[in-house]
């Protein structure tokens, strides 16, 4: 098991600073998805990180603390996530890249 980044929706969708998603040094490991968190009232959605590319490196935990001062972003182990989107499911369109969120331990029994 290791450590991924995992990001509190309820605090990035409130925020919508998208800064994280410049700095991670893995392509397409920090996305962003407009719909995440618009069942819960959120206008503009979140921040979210394709588990699987995540390489544990921890920047993007010191751009959302230091420079967006957000604090959205923690260390978690990996099956110790509530749910994580995976490049499996990825699409890529004109302008953005979507994964969807899936829960890792669904389907292990
Ligand atoms: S830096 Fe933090 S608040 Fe900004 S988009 Fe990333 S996770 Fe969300
Ligand atoms: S821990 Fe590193 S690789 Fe993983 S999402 Fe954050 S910046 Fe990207």
């Amino acid at each position: 098991m290791y450590l991924v980044a995992n990001i509190n929706i309820d605090i990035c969708a409130a925020t919508s600073c998208k800064l994280c998603t410049q700095f991670c040094p893995e392509a397409n490991t920090i996305n962003y998805n407009t719909e995440l968190g618009k069942d819960e009232g959120y206008k503009y959605g979140s921040a979210y990180v394709a588990v699987d590319r995540c390489k544990g490196c921890a920047q993007c935990v010191w751009v959302c603390d230091n420079m967006a001062k957000h604090h959205a972003i923690t260390m978690v182990m990996i099956d110790q996530l509530p749910k994580a989107a995976m490049t499996d499911y990825i699409t890529y369109g004109e302008k953005s890249t979507t994964a969807q969120l899936v829960n890792p331990t669904a389907g292990s029994e």
